[in-house]
């Protein structure tokens, strides 16, 4: 028996491989490899570098392994190109899911774990931001997260199927013993980009809008350990597993940190020069996302191992500064 993992090679996936192995569960990484790396995942776990669109693939796995669960990660997540390319995204994000949901059901596997996004509420009415918040993506990635979802209910509705969709809020971090982390190829996100100037990988930042209604200015997020997010799909499982009930929670820290304090606090964790330059908003943008994780706590009895951002900044430096190239060349290089 072994719990299927897609996108287990991926950023959040491949933490969460790491916490579920640590709980001495089998697990089991199905993963394209277009955005993760094998290296992101422990030899000892069984690995298919396979697409969720190729049916044939998946029975085989589910039929080696004897699948009772998954954790479904795999899917296209950057805002930007799903604007420029929103068949690509419907196509992989929720075709892909279709189509993996159709041969759990060939296999009678009835437990799913999804992961979801605070992009599925767009610009919020209230902060925090609580679950039946209206949902409002204002991107193609969002909304494919969102139609997942939905495809999700009206899949238990029709079919029995189970679900705790997770909606995360900033992931960052890394794991603190420093054999994974994050690595983008593009890199968007803000954590990575600072830390990559601090190691003179970039001649900037870019902060993108000073003109927001916050209190300096600048866009305000709640930044989440990806080992707390991990955590949380253990969780969810184990939640699943007793009482079969499908649920939807948020998962941050409850506190928001803008733009400038981040790159501060990267300043003060690396002790190195960052350089900064004041740009136009990125499209898109809300001001402020700030999540109530209240639901999560109370249901799943998620509390944050590692919620303040000093501690979040500081594992993410330890794996830049020992792989400053990512998986993609020697390790302790610098
Ligand atoms: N951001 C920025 N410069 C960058 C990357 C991000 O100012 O080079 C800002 C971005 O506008 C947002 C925040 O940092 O307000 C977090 O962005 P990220 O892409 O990390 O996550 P998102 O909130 O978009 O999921």
């Amino acid at each position: 028996m072994a719990i299927l993992i897609t996108g287990g090679a991926g950023y959040i996936g491949s933490h969460t491989v790491r916490h579920f192995q640590q709980q001495g569960e089998s697990v089991v990484v199905y993963d394209h490899l277009g955005q993760g790396h094998k290296d992101a995942v422990s030899t000892d776990v069984p690995f298919y570098a396979g697409d969720l669109h190729d049916q044939a693939m998946l029975r085989s796995v589910f039929g080696a392994h004897d699948i009772t669960a998954v954790i479904h990660f795999a899917a296209h997540s950057l805002v930007g190109e799903s604007v420029t390319g929103p068949l690509r995204y419907y196509e992989n994000n929720l075709a892909g899911t279709m189509k993996l949901l159709e041969v759990m059901l060939e296999f009678d596997v009835k437990q799913i774990v999804f992961s979801s996004t605070a992009a599925v509420y767009g610009e919020p009415q209230r902060i925090p931001i609580k679950e039946d918040s209206p949902t409002n993506p204002t991107n193609p990635y969002g909304e494919t997260k969102l139609a997942m979802e939905r495809l999700l209910h009206w899949s238990e509705q029709a079919y029995g199927i189970h679900y705790v969709a997770l909606r995360y809020f900033n992931a960052a971090g890394a794991d603190p013993d420093g054999e994974i982390g994050e690595d983008h190829t593009p890199e968007s996100h803000l954590i990575p980009i600072v830390l990559q100037t601090a190691l003179g990988q970039r001649s900037h930042v870019a902060i993108f809008g000073d003109d927001y209604d916050t209190q300096d200015g600048t866009c305000v997020r709640d930044y989440i350990h990806v080992m707390d997010l991990a955590h949380a799909h253990y969780l969810a499982l184990k939640k699943l597993e007793t009482t079969a009930k499908s649920a939807v929670y948020n998962l941050g820290n409850g506190t928001g940190f803008s733009v400038k304090e981040v790159i501060d606090m990267c300043k003060q964790v690396t002790e190195r020069t960052i350089q900064v330059e004041q740009t136009a908003r990125r499209a898109g943008d809300p001001a402020v996302l700030i999540a109530s994780s209240a639901k999560a706590t109370e249901e799943l009895g998620w509390i944050p191992q590692y919620p303040d951002l000093k501690t979040i900044v500081q594992h993410a430096w330890q794996w830049h500064v020992h792989h400053p190239t990512g998986y993609q060349k020697g390790k302790d290089t610098l």
